[in-house]
């Protein structure tokens, strides 16, 4: 391992941290249940932390069955009713959830920042914004289901119960809960045990709404509830977002029930650079896709495809960028990679790594002050990386990008698509034919020419083999929430 000096910037940042006091964040919440916080019925709360200090930011209830099963009730209870309001009137209230997330969006940022271990860079101006986004666009859906299922006479399922992971909390909650609600169904979220923050936050803003008791419930806590919740009585539909691990205990937990499902897993999405391609701009895209989140993005560009004939050129303009990017306090706004989510998720990548020097690839980490508490890792990079190492394999969901090298378009295919899963995929080149050509033979859900990580609501995501199956987002994310009639 070679750990290079950071080179001289031309001149230093001065702190530019974000205000926290202007949060109006509980010591304590409750789980959102027929429209109140509530008491847990087992009384267990458990506290969320800053994963950039690990100071304890607030308790949070944790649900258990008997918690789950209040839910379901109170959820079946309302779903007739909001199902059978006008189209329109559901889309008012769709709205107003997407206007409240807009004049609360510099707490929601600050709070997800807080949480999650996220610039705020990012939370401000991608999370936030985006989910609120989503609920304007589900909003537009409301009453125009037959055209999103064309022709068609369509109904809502019934109860949803929707489990998200920590990465990006509440965009994945807006994900779940806009086009859930769109279609006439009433949901049951489970945030992630490291992030429930700004779905509690969610939960408020579903109270000032005034959205009727009983649509949305928020159920906070770990694994064992996520489990409870799908295989509770009563759900029509589990929608889930996670790990493929997780994927498959779902799926086997509901085989044989009349139960819908999507699943959106995890990836090792490739990011192609062919010789033709702008290589600055490819650079900035490849950063994008991999040190965008820590790497906590189950699209990341996680393996960095590389002409031979342009692969020194990359990687040495790619080194040179990783030295620039500021690496430390989430809520400095200069802040480029914030903290890593939890002790768990670093000790993953940490793992990883140790597998990638082992296995004989060549690993390079940017040289950069860590701050003593929280949790860390420095953006890494791989080279000399062969197909079959763990590194090349495995979803590391961390700041580490590891670099492969193919000569013609065909072994670039071929490469991209010698995976099990199928998430996304970047092309760089100026060939609009080439670039066609090559997304089309690639098996992955999302496809981005000349840019990464670029998400919008009016486009559908989702995975192809173990990324799972069901999209979100645009029409093709109301088709899961709705059964045909006729
Ligand atoms: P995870 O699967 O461990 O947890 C995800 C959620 O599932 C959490 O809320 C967790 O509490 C819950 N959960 C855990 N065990 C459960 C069980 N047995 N039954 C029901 N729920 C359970 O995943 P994670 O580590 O939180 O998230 C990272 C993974 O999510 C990565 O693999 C990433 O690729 C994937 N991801 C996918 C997408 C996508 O759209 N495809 C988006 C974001 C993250």
């Amino acid at each position: 391992m070679t750990v290079e000096p950071r080179q001289a910037l031309v001149w230093d940042y001065a702190p530019a941290p974000e205000a926290t006091d202007h949060l109006r964040l509980r010591d304590r919440y409750g789980l959102f249940i027929a429209g109140e916080f509530r008491e847990p019925a087992d009384s267990r709360y458990e506290p969320t932390i800053n994963p950039a200090s690990e100071e304890p930011i607030a308790e949070v209830a944790w649900a258990g069955a008997e918690d789950i099963q209040r839910a379901v009730e109170a959820a079946r209870a309302a779903q007739p009713r909001w199902a059978a309001l006008p189209a329109r009137e559901r889309a008012k209230y769709i709205f107003r959830i997407a206007r409240l997330i807009q004049e609360r969006a510099r707490e929601l940022a600050v709070t997800e920042t807080l949480d999650g271990g996220k610039p705020l860079r990012e939370s401000r101006d991608v999370d936030i914004p985006l989910a609120a986004a989503h609920f304007f666009h589900y909003a537009g859906w409301a009453d125009k289901l037959r055209y999103g299922v064309v022709a068609r006479e369509v109904a809502p399922l019934g109860v949803v119960a929707q489990i998200v992971p920590w990465n990006f909390p509440l965009l994945m909650a807006a994900w779940k809960l806009a086009p859930a609600l769109a279609c006439g169904n009433t949901a049951i979220l489970k945030p992630a045990e490291t992030t429930p923050l700004t779905a509690l936050l969610l939960a408020e803003i579903c109270q000032e709404a005034e959205l009727p008791e009983g649509v949305v419930a928020i159920l906070p806590g770990d694994g064992a509830t996520g489990a409870a919740l799908v295989r509770a009585p009563g759900i029509d539909k589990v929608a889930f977002t996670g790990s493929t691990a997780v994927g498959r205990d779902i799926q086997s937990a509901l085989a044989g029930r009349d139960i819908a499902l999507t699943l959106e897993l995890g990836g090792k999405s490739a990011n192609i650079v062919f010789e033709d391609a702008a290589i600055d701009q490819a650079v900035e895209g490849i950063v994008n896709g991999i040190f965008f989140n820590q790497g906590h993005v189950c699209c990341a560009g996680s393996r960095l495809l590389v002409q031979e004939s342009v692969a020194e050129e990359v990687i040495a303009k790619l080194w040179a960028r990783m030295l620039r990017l500021r690496v430390g306090d989430p809520l400095d706004k200069n802040t480029d990679v914030g903290a890593v989510n939890s002790a768990a998720q670093l000790e993953r990548i940490q793992e990883l790594v140790q597998a990638g020097e082992q296995e004989g690839a060549v690993r390079r980490s940017i040289a950069c002050e860590l701050p003593d508490r929280g949790f860390w890792f420095a953006p890494t990079m791989f080279t000399d990386v062969s197909p079959v190492h763990r590194i090349a394999v495995e979803e590391i969901f961390g700041p580490v990008v590891s670099v492969l090298t193919f000569r013609t378009v065909e072994e670039a295919i071929a490469k991209t698509n010698n995976s099990v899963s199928g998430l996304a995929a970047g092309i760089w080149t100026d060939k609009g034919a080439k670039a066609f050509q090559v997304a089309s033979a690639l098996r992955a859900g999302v496809i981005w020419q000349n840019t990464y990580n670029h998400f919008d609501p009016t486009a559908a995501f989702g995975g192809y083999k173990e990324s799972g199956f069901g999209r979100e987002g645009g029409p093709a994310g109301l088709r899961p929430y709705l059964r045909v009639v006729r």
